[in-house]
Protein backbone atom coordinates (compact mmCIF):
# COMPACT_ATOMS: atom_id res chain seq x y z
CA UNK A 1 0.00 0.00 0.00
CA UNK A 2 1.92 3.65 -1.30
CA UNK A 3 1.95 5.83 1.88
CA UNK A 4 -0.20 8.34 0.38
CA UNK A 5 -3.07 6.17 -0.43
CA UNK A 6 -6.90 7.48 0.29
CA UNK A 7 -8.51 7.31 3.76
CA UNK A 8 -10.92 3.88 2.42
CA UNK A 9 -7.89 2.35 1.44
CA UNK A 10 -5.46 2.65 4.45
CA UNK A 11 -8.64 2.17 6.63
CA UNK A 12 -8.85 -1.34 5.33
CA UNK A 13 -4.79 -2.20 4.39
CA UNK A 14 -2.75 0.00 6.47
CA UNK A 15 -0.28 -2.27 8.67
CA UNK A 16 -2.26 -5.51 7.80
CA UNK A 17 0.17 -8.67 8.62
CA UNK A 18 2.51 -9.15 5.35
CA UNK A 19 2.61 -12.40 4.45
CA UNK A 20 -0.95 -12.62 5.61
CA UNK A 21 -1.17 -15.69 8.23
CA UNK A 22 -1.82 -18.81 6.33
CA UNK A 23 -3.43 -16.45 3.56
CA UNK A 24 -6.00 -15.11 5.89
CA UNK A 25 -7.57 -12.27 4.52
CA UNK A 26 -8.69 -10.71 7.78
CA UNK A 27 -6.26 -10.58 10.89
CA UNK A 28 -6.90 -13.48 13.06
CA UNK A 29 -7.74 -12.94 16.48
CA UNK A 30 -4.52 -13.96 18.72
CA UNK A 31 -6.76 -15.05 21.64
CA UNK A 32 -3.07 -16.03 23.59
CA UNK A 33 -2.12 -13.83 26.66
CA UNK A 34 1.88 -15.06 26.01
CA UNK A 35 4.00 -15.61 23.67
CA UNK A 36 7.35 -18.33 23.13
CA UNK A 37 10.64 -16.20 24.66
CA UNK A 38 13.36 -16.36 22.65
CA UNK A 39 15.84 -14.57 24.65
CA UNK A 40 14.88 -11.00 23.40
CA UNK A 41 14.79 -7.67 26.12
CA UNK A 42 12.51 -8.14 28.68
CA UNK A 43 10.40 -5.27 27.56
CA UNK A 44 9.77 -6.67 24.28
CA UNK A 45 8.77 -10.03 25.63
CA UNK A 46 4.88 -11.26 23.50
CA UNK A 47 2.27 -10.48 26.59
CA UNK A 48 -0.69 -9.41 25.90
CA UNK A 49 -0.62 -7.14 28.68
CA UNK A 50 2.08 -4.84 26.61
CA UNK A 51 -0.06 -4.19 23.43
CA UNK A 52 2.40 -6.31 21.75
CA UNK A 53 0.30 -8.95 19.83
CA UNK A 54 -0.32 -9.08 15.99
CA UNK A 55 -3.93 -7.69 16.76
CA UNK A 56 -1.88 -4.30 18.82
CA UNK A 57 0.92 -3.89 16.41
CA UNK A 58 -1.42 -4.11 13.08
CA UNK A 59 -3.96 -1.92 14.78
CA UNK A 60 -1.50 0.44 15.76
CA UNK A 61 -0.06 0.95 12.05
CA UNK A 62 -3.61 1.42 10.45
CA UNK A 63 -4.54 4.36 13.70
CA UNK A 64 -1.37 6.07 13.23
CA UNK A 65 -2.15 5.71 8.92
CA UNK A 66 -5.20 7.22 9.89
CA UNK A 67 -4.44 9.91 12.29
CA UNK A 68 -1.78 10.90 10.13
CA UNK A 69 1.01 10.07 12.51
CA UNK A 70 4.31 8.47 13.41
CA UNK A 71 2.89 6.29 15.43
CA UNK A 72 -0.14 5.15 17.33
CA UNK A 73 -1.96 3.01 20.51
CA UNK A 74 -4.62 1.14 20.90
CA UNK A 75 -6.17 1.68 24.32
CA UNK A 76 -9.02 -0.38 26.50
CA UNK A 77 -11.25 2.67 26.06
CA UNK A 78 -11.35 6.36 25.35
CA UNK A 79 -10.73 7.22 29.33
CA UNK A 80 -8.04 4.74 29.23
CA UNK A 81 -6.38 6.34 26.31
CA UNK A 82 -7.01 10.31 27.57
CA UNK A 83 -5.83 9.14 31.58
CA UNK A 84 -2.48 7.66 29.94
CA UNK A 85 -1.59 10.25 27.83
CA UNK A 86 -2.05 12.73 30.26
CA UNK A 87 -0.24 10.70 33.24
CA UNK A 88 3.26 10.42 30.63
CA UNK A 89 3.14 14.09 30.12
CA UNK A 90 2.19 15.81 33.59
CA UNK A 91 3.92 15.08 36.68
CA UNK A 92 3.19 16.18 40.28
CA UNK A 93 3.03 20.30 40.22
CA UNK A 94 2.36 20.74 36.99
CA UNK A 95 -0.56 22.59 35.37
CA UNK A 96 -3.01 22.15 32.28
CA UNK A 97 -4.98 24.94 30.37
CA UNK A 98 -8.17 23.37 29.41
CA UNK A 99 -10.87 24.00 27.34
CA UNK A 100 -14.07 25.29 29.35
CA UNK A 101 -16.63 22.63 28.41
CA UNK A 102 -15.22 19.17 27.90
CA UNK A 103 -16.70 15.88 28.06
CA UNK A 104 -17.94 14.72 31.47
CA UNK A 105 -15.61 11.99 32.28
CA UNK A 106 -12.58 14.08 31.29
CA UNK A 107 -13.54 16.79 33.73
CA UNK A 108 -14.22 14.83 36.16
CA UNK A 109 -10.80 12.81 36.01
CA UNK A 110 -9.36 16.68 36.44
CA UNK A 111 -11.72 17.53 39.17
CA UNK A 112 -11.02 14.17 41.55
CA UNK A 113 -8.27 12.82 40.63
CA UNK A 114 -5.57 15.11 39.14
CA UNK A 115 -5.68 17.61 42.02
CA UNK A 116 -4.66 14.28 44.14
CA UNK A 117 -1.67 14.01 42.41
CA UNK A 118 -1.13 17.63 42.89
CA UNK A 119 -2.13 18.25 38.72
CA UNK A 120 -4.25 21.31 38.48
CA UNK A 121 -5.42 23.15 35.99
CA UNK A 122 -7.40 26.22 34.75
CA UNK A 123 -9.69 26.47 32.11
CA UNK A 124 -9.42 28.85 28.50
CA UNK A 125 -12.32 30.21 26.52
CA UNK A 126 -11.57 28.25 23.41
CA UNK A 127 -13.00 31.27 20.80
CA UNK A 128 -10.75 33.79 22.46
CA UNK A 129 -7.08 33.32 21.38
CA UNK A 130 -5.78 36.57 22.91
CA UNK A 131 -6.98 35.32 26.67
CA UNK A 132 -5.40 32.23 27.09
CA UNK A 133 -1.72 34.03 28.00
CA UNK A 134 -2.99 35.02 31.33
CA UNK A 135 -3.88 31.57 32.23
CA UNK A 136 -0.10 30.52 31.98
CA UNK A 137 1.96 29.80 34.73
CA UNK A 138 5.25 28.55 35.10
CA UNK A 139 4.54 25.00 35.98
CA UNK A 140 1.71 25.19 32.63
CA UNK A 141 2.74 22.00 30.70
CA UNK A 142 -0.32 21.18 28.53
CA UNK A 143 -3.06 22.94 27.06
CA UNK A 144 -5.96 20.59 26.45
CA UNK A 145 -9.03 20.54 23.92
CA UNK A 146 -11.79 18.53 21.80
CA UNK A 147 -12.44 18.91 18.06
CA UNK A 148 -16.39 19.29 18.55
CA UNK A 149 -17.33 20.72 21.88
CA UNK A 150 -20.49 18.10 23.54
CA UNK A 151 -23.37 18.89 23.14
CA UNK A 152 -23.16 22.29 21.06
CA UNK A 153 -20.81 20.96 18.64
CA UNK A 154 -18.73 24.18 18.90
CA UNK A 155 -15.43 24.62 17.17
CA UNK A 156 -12.30 25.41 19.21
CA UNK A 157 -10.06 28.16 16.93
CA UNK A 158 -7.65 24.98 16.96
CA UNK A 159 -4.84 26.55 14.64
CA UNK A 160 -4.12 29.32 17.05
CA UNK A 161 -4.71 26.61 19.79
CA UNK A 162 -1.50 24.73 17.92
CA UNK A 163 0.44 27.27 17.50
CA UNK A 164 -0.14 28.83 21.19
CA UNK A 165 1.10 25.57 22.55
CA UNK A 166 4.14 25.48 19.70
CA UNK A 167 5.08 29.22 20.76
CA UNK A 168 4.88 28.73 24.77
CA UNK A 169 6.68 25.19 25.08
CA UNK A 170 3.38 23.40 25.89
CA UNK A 171 1.76 20.10 24.48
CA UNK A 172 -0.96 20.64 23.01
CA UNK A 173 -3.52 17.68 23.15
CA UNK A 174 -6.78 16.91 21.74
CA UNK A 175 -9.46 14.52 21.97
CA UNK A 176 -10.66 13.74 18.13
CA UNK A 177 -13.79 11.62 19.44
CA UNK A 178 -16.53 13.95 17.74
CA UNK A 179 -14.71 14.01 14.55
CA UNK A 180 -12.44 10.76 14.19
CA UNK A 181 -9.55 11.07 11.44
CA UNK A 182 -12.23 10.44 8.40
CA UNK A 183 -13.48 14.20 9.48
CA UNK A 184 -10.39 15.86 11.35
CA UNK A 185 -6.79 14.77 11.47
CA UNK A 186 -5.34 17.03 14.19
CA UNK A 187 -1.63 16.53 14.14
CA UNK A 188 -1.62 18.16 10.30
CA UNK A 189 -3.04 20.92 12.19
CA UNK A 190 0.09 20.66 14.30
CA UNK A 191 -1.44 18.69 17.39
CA UNK A 192 1.06 16.66 19.62
CA UNK A 193 -0.96 13.79 20.90
CA UNK A 194 -4.51 12.76 19.40
CA UNK A 195 -6.74 10.98 21.77
CA UNK A 196 -10.37 9.54 21.18
CA UNK A 197 -12.61 7.09 22.52
CA UNK A 198 -12.89 4.47 19.89
CA UNK A 199 -16.33 3.49 21.25
CA UNK A 200 -17.15 5.80 18.79
CA UNK A 201 -16.83 6.64 15.26
CA UNK A 202 -13.82 4.21 14.69
CA UNK A 203 -15.82 1.29 15.70
CA UNK A 204 -18.91 2.73 15.19
CA UNK A 205 -21.50 -0.32 16.24
CA UNK A 206 -21.52 0.22 19.53
CA UNK A 207 -20.29 -3.02 20.55
CA UNK A 208 -16.78 -2.46 22.25
CA UNK A 209 -15.19 0.16 24.62
CA UNK A 210 -11.80 0.94 23.19
CA UNK A 211 -9.69 4.09 22.43
CA UNK A 212 -6.32 5.35 20.93
CA UNK A 213 -3.36 7.47 21.85
CA UNK A 214 -1.52 9.08 18.53
CA UNK A 215 1.35 11.48 18.29
CA UNK A 216 5.06 11.28 17.23
CA UNK A 217 6.99 8.17 17.82
CA UNK A 218 8.91 9.44 20.44
CA UNK A 219 6.33 10.47 22.62
CA UNK A 220 4.19 7.10 22.19
CA UNK A 221 7.06 5.08 23.32
CA UNK A 222 6.46 7.22 26.53
CA UNK A 223 2.54 6.41 26.65
CA UNK A 224 3.09 2.90 25.96
CA UNK A 225 5.33 2.85 28.97
CA UNK A 226 3.00 4.16 31.21
CA UNK A 227 -0.26 2.46 29.57
CA UNK A 228 1.69 -1.16 30.38
CA UNK A 229 2.19 0.51 34.02
CA UNK A 230 -1.35 1.17 34.47
CA UNK A 231 -2.99 -1.96 32.46
CA UNK A 232 -5.62 -0.03 30.16
CA UNK A 233 -5.13 -2.39 27.76
CA UNK A 234 -7.32 -3.34 24.72
CA UNK A 235 -8.08 -7.09 24.84
CA UNK A 236 -7.34 -9.08 21.34
CA UNK A 237 -11.14 -9.44 20.63
CA UNK A 238 -11.87 -6.32 21.02
CA UNK A 239 -8.80 -5.16 18.69
CA UNK A 240 -9.99 -7.50 16.05
CA UNK A 241 -13.48 -5.78 16.56
CA UNK A 242 -11.98 -2.73 15.97
CA UNK A 243 -9.80 -3.45 13.17
CA UNK A 244 -13.48 -4.53 11.66
CA UNK A 245 -15.42 -1.40 12.11
CA UNK A 246 -12.45 0.93 10.97
CA UNK A 247 -12.84 -0.64 7.77
CA UNK A 248 -15.97 0.77 7.28
CA UNK A 249 -14.93 4.09 8.71
CA UNK A 250 -14.91 6.17 5.66
CA UNK A 251 -17.50 5.03 3.69
CA UNK A 252 -19.86 5.08 7.30
CA UNK A 253 -18.97 8.58 7.76
CA UNK A 254 -19.85 10.11 4.32
CA UNK A 255 -23.28 8.95 4.95
CA UNK A 256 -23.82 9.89 8.37
CA UNK A 257 -22.00 13.80 7.14
CA UNK A 258 -25.16 13.89 4.72
CA UNK A 259 -27.89 12.52 6.60
CA UNK A 260 -26.91 15.31 9.74
CA UNK A 261 -26.68 17.78 7.27
CA UNK A 262 -30.16 16.86 5.83
CA UNK A 263 -32.06 16.73 8.98
CA UNK A 264 -29.83 19.56 10.75
CA UNK A 265 -32.07 22.10 7.81
CA UNK A 266 -34.94 20.35 8.16
CA UNK A 267 -34.88 21.12 11.69
CA UNK A 268 -34.12 24.38 11.35
CA UNK A 269 -36.99 25.21 9.00
CA UNK A 270 -39.16 23.52 11.23
CA UNK A 271 -41.60 26.31 13.07
CA UNK A 272 -41.65 23.87 16.01
CA UNK A 273 -37.98 24.01 16.58
CA UNK A 274 -36.50 26.94 18.42
CA UNK A 275 -32.42 26.02 18.02
CA UNK A 276 -30.35 24.04 15.80
CA UNK A 277 -26.54 23.38 16.65
CA UNK A 278 -24.78 21.87 13.93
CA UNK A 279 -21.44 23.19 12.42
CA UNK A 280 -22.81 22.16 8.91
CA UNK A 281 -25.18 24.85 9.06
CA UNK A 282 -24.45 28.61 8.16
CA UNK A 283 -26.09 29.76 11.20
CA UNK A 284 -23.46 27.72 13.24
CA UNK A 285 -20.79 30.57 15.49
CA UNK A 286 -17.84 28.96 14.00
CA UNK A 287 -19.66 27.22 10.22
CA UNK A 288 -16.28 28.83 8.24
CA UNK A 289 -13.80 27.48 10.41
CA UNK A 290 -15.61 24.20 10.87
CA UNK A 291 -15.89 24.18 6.63
CA UNK A 292 -12.12 25.27 6.12
CA UNK A 293 -11.05 22.43 8.68
CA UNK A 294 -12.95 19.69 8.58
CA UNK A 295 -13.34 16.77 5.74
CA UNK A 296 -17.27 16.80 7.18
CA UNK A 297 -19.20 18.15 9.39
CA UNK A 298 -20.19 14.76 11.37
CA UNK A 299 -23.05 12.85 12.72
CA UNK A 300 -23.72 15.25 16.12
CA UNK A 301 -26.40 17.98 16.28
CA UNK A 302 -28.39 19.34 19.36
CA UNK A 303 -31.47 21.24 19.10
CA UNK A 304 -34.31 22.93 21.30
CA UNK A 305 -37.88 23.05 20.50
CA UNK A 306 -40.49 25.60 21.61
CA UNK A 307 -41.37 24.95 24.90
CA UNK A 308 -39.49 23.56 27.75
CA UNK A 309 -38.96 20.15 29.24
CA UNK A 310 -42.21 18.29 28.72
CA UNK A 311 -42.52 19.11 25.21
CA UNK A 312 -39.09 17.85 24.80
CA UNK A 313 -39.90 14.59 26.85
CA UNK A 314 -43.22 14.44 24.88
CA UNK A 315 -41.02 14.61 21.69
CA UNK A 316 -38.81 11.99 22.78
CA UNK A 317 -41.69 9.53 24.01
CA UNK A 318 -43.19 9.59 20.02
CA UNK A 319 -40.02 9.17 17.81
CA UNK A 320 -39.24 5.03 16.81
CA UNK A 321 -36.26 5.09 15.70
CA UNK A 322 -33.41 6.77 17.42
CA UNK A 323 -32.90 4.69 20.62
CA UNK A 324 -33.38 6.87 23.67
CA UNK A 325 -29.59 6.43 24.94
CA UNK A 326 -26.05 7.79 24.89
CA UNK A 327 -23.08 7.63 23.61
CA UNK A 328 -22.84 8.08 19.99
CA UNK A 329 -21.97 7.98 16.29
CA UNK A 330 -22.39 4.53 15.70
CA UNK A 331 -24.68 2.87 12.89
CA UNK A 332 -28.00 3.25 15.24
CA UNK A 333 -29.37 6.87 15.42
CA UNK A 334 -29.20 7.55 19.32
CA UNK A 335 -30.82 10.49 20.78
CA UNK A 336 -30.84 11.82 24.87
CA UNK A 337 -31.99 14.88 26.81
CA UNK A 338 -27.85 15.99 28.15
CA UNK A 339 -29.48 18.18 31.39
CA UNK A 340 -30.47 15.36 33.46
CA UNK A 341 -28.36 12.42 31.80
CA UNK A 342 -24.54 12.94 30.15
CA UNK A 343 -24.00 16.28 31.67
CA UNK A 344 -26.25 15.58 35.52
CA UNK A 345 -23.01 15.66 37.11
CA UNK A 346 -22.49 19.06 36.05
CA UNK A 347 -24.14 21.44 38.09
CA UNK A 348 -27.36 23.26 36.59
CA UNK A 349 -25.71 27.08 37.14
CA UNK A 350 -22.81 25.86 35.10
CA UNK A 351 -24.37 24.05 32.05
CA UNK A 352 -26.34 27.39 31.83
CA UNK A 353 -23.59 29.17 31.78
CA UNK A 354 -22.17 27.08 28.82
CA UNK A 355 -25.52 26.99 27.29
CA UNK A 356 -27.16 23.88 27.80
CA UNK A 357 -30.46 24.46 28.62
CA UNK A 358 -32.81 22.01 30.35
CA UNK A 359 -35.00 21.61 27.00
CA UNK A 360 -31.51 20.77 24.78
CA UNK A 361 -31.97 17.48 22.88
CA UNK A 362 -28.64 15.52 21.50
CA UNK A 363 -29.64 13.66 18.23
CA UNK A 364 -26.26 10.80 17.33
CA UNK A 365 -27.26 10.26 13.74
CA UNK A 366 -26.64 6.85 12.11
CA UNK A 367 -27.08 5.26 9.52
CA UNK A 368 -31.01 4.74 8.75
CA UNK A 369 -32.49 6.16 5.37
CA UNK A 370 -32.65 9.39 6.20
CA UNK A 371 -36.40 9.48 4.81
CA UNK A 372 -37.19 7.19 7.12
CA UNK A 373 -35.55 9.41 9.79
CA UNK A 374 -37.05 12.86 8.60
CA UNK A 375 -40.52 11.13 8.26
CA UNK A 376 -40.07 10.00 12.22
CA UNK A 377 -39.28 13.52 13.29
CA UNK A 378 -42.27 15.05 10.85
CA UNK A 379 -44.67 12.70 12.46
CA UNK A 380 -42.81 13.08 16.14
CA UNK A 381 -43.19 16.97 15.73
CA UNK A 382 -46.50 16.90 14.86
CA UNK A 383 -48.89 19.12 17.76
N1 LIG B 1 -14.16 11.64 24.96
C1 LIG B 1 -15.39 11.97 24.53
C2 LIG B 1 -15.57 13.23 23.76
C3 LIG B 1 -16.48 11.15 24.82
O1 LIG B 1 -17.70 11.49 24.38
C4 LIG B 1 -16.27 9.96 25.57
C5 LIG B 1 -17.39 9.07 25.93
O2 LIG B 1 -18.54 9.36 25.70
C6 LIG B 1 -14.97 9.67 26.02
C7 LIG B 1 -13.94 10.52 25.68
C8 LIG B 1 -14.69 8.44 26.85
O3 LIG B 1 -14.69 7.32 26.06
P1 LIG B 1 -14.93 5.82 26.61
O4 LIG B 1 -16.34 5.74 27.07
O5 LIG B 1 -14.58 4.97 25.44
O6 LIG B 1 -13.98 5.63 27.75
Amino acid sequence: MKKESGTATKAIHAGRLDPRPEGAITTPIFQTSTYEYHGEDYHDVGYIRLSNSPNHVVLGERLAALEATEAALPTGSGMSAISTALLTVLSSGDHMLVQDCLYGGTTSLLNTEFPRLGISHSPIDPQKPDSWSAGLKPATRVVYVESLTNPLVQVADLEAVAAFAKDNGLLSVIDNTFASPANLRPAELGFDLVLESATKYLNGHTDICAGVVAGSKELLAKVKVTLDHLGGVLDAHACFLLERGIKTLPIRIQSQNASAQAIAEYLEAHPRVAAVNYPGLSSHAQHQRAARLFDGFGAMLSFELEGGVEEAEAFLAKITIPAHAASLVGVESLMIRPAPATHGGVAPEERARSGISDRLIRFSVGLENVEDILEDLGAALKE
